[in-house]
């Protein structure tokens, strides 16, 4: 899925009124119909500015008409919910600009942004549910079911509840002093957090001190067991190395010494458990380091604070943290499976689930811009103008 903002300025409110009902009545209908769509925009041109708003974002793919449905509906689109994602950004003032795409994983697109000063920023959007489940039967069985229950197990859903806990988590870590980005920001299924001006430790091939950087990465794992949390992917793409360079005088050589510090920064959390988790041990004895019965003894020790209870009792439900930890696992089995930079990029192809089901033509266009992203790695993606939203 491409991001493109060309179409945002030429959306008259009328039209922002539109996408917002459908936003608004997909939490009620699958496909939502004509009439709750006027209903909800309470636009005051009535039915006819109704439907040339609908047919303006329709002819965007910002929403789409479902064919041969049990009745005439629309759905909102990945396109659509990242405009009202990007508009809600532009309104508070934290986003201004959208230039270009600086890493792609199979469930996330990350965009270089910027504000109105120009401060560079990190919009994530998660895309989770994009590729079909098909790795892990219980999970697979479970995400089916839960979807026939309303939203439960759609790709909107499961996309929002990963940059709400996401977003969550990076905010209880930060206030206790962990390395990670400093989150600003959260809507739908985005997060925008600072730029972290660094490589991620895959794409680092000689550090000064491995051996320091070592025990950071080891000391990392044992604090936040502590806080009684597992990362449950801690791997060379989430860990980012920023260096640090300082120059100081040698005095007794009478010369200008350079010093590299190089500081791991912690990324990616929507899979992240609690040390209490039924299934505790195996998340954290899959991430590499230390074995999951010391850490145990350590959770909550020296006045740590339970950051796994503290974000679990900030809104999500258990059925929340149940439907993401069946979608994220899924995602990781398969990652597991292909390998990371495994480029068969499997599109959900069996249901009636993908909001743009009925835009032939734009998905197969991303999957190959995809594909060239990877092979060329995070970060070279072609310069393009940022687009002012
Ligand atoms: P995914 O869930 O798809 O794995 P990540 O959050 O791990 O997404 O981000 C993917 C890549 O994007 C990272 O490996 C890194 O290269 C880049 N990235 C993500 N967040 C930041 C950030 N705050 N600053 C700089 N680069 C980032
Ligand atoms: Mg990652």
């Amino acid at each position: 899925m491409k991001l493109d903002t060309k179409a945002m300025r030429h959306l008259a409110a009328e039209d922002w009124k539109v996408l917002a009902a459908v936003e608004q009545g997909t939490k009620n209908h699958d496909l939502v119909p004509t009439a709750v769509i006027e209903k909800l925009s309470r636009l005051r041109g009535g039915p006819s500015s109704v439907s040339k708003s609908i047919s303006a974002l329709a002819k965007t793919s910002l929403i789409g008409r479902v064919k041969e449905a049990k009745y005439d509906g629309y759905r909102l689109t990945y396109g659509g919910i990242d405009y009202l994602a990007l508009r809600h950004y532009a309104q508070q003032n934290v986003v201004y600009s959208v230039g270009t795409r600086v890493g792609v994983g199979k469930e996330s697109d990350i965009m270089m942004v910027a504000d109105h000063a120009g401060t560079q920023k990190i919009l994530k959007i998660h895309r989770l549910g994009r590729i079909s489940f098909r790795t892990v039967k219980s999970n697979r069985d479970y995400l089916r079911k839960s979807r026939g229950q309303g939203q439960g197990g759609s790709w909107m859903y499961l996309s929002k509840l990963a940059a709400m806990k996401e977003y969550a988590f990076m905010k209880a870590l930060r206030e206790e002093g962990f390395d990670v980005p400093e989150p600003i920001a959260q809507s739908r299924h985005t997060i925008v957090m600072a730029f972290v001006d660094s490589f991620p430790l895959r794409q680092v091939s000689e550090v000064g001190d491995p051996a320091g950087l070592y025990a950071d990465l080891i000391g990392l794992i044992l604090r936040l067991a502590k806080y009684g949390l597992i990362h449950g992917d801690f791997n060379e793409f989430n860990i980012l190395i920023r260096e640090e360079r300082s120059t100081s005088r040698n005095e007794t050589k009478g010369t200008e010494e350079e010093t590299i510090k190089v500081t791991p920064v912690l990324i990616d959390f929507p899979q992240m458990v609690s040390m209490e988790h039924a299934n505790a041990e195996m998340y954290f004895d899959r991430d590499p380091g230390p074995y999951f019965k010391d850490a145990k003894k350590t959770v909550g020790k020296d006045g740590a604070r339970r950051l796994d209870a503290a974000v679990e009792a900030s809104g999500f439900t258990k059925k929340m943290l149940k439907d993401l930890e069946a979608a994220v696992a899924e995602q990781l089995a398969r990652r597991g499976e292909e390998g990371e930079d495994a480029d068969a990029v499997e599109e959900e192809d069996d249901d009636d689930d993908e909001g743009d089901s009925d835009v032939s033509g734009e998905e197969d266009e991303s999957r190959e811009q995809e594909k060239a992203v990877q092979e060329a790695g995070p970060g070279t993606e072609a310069k393009g103008e940022p687009g002012r939203i």
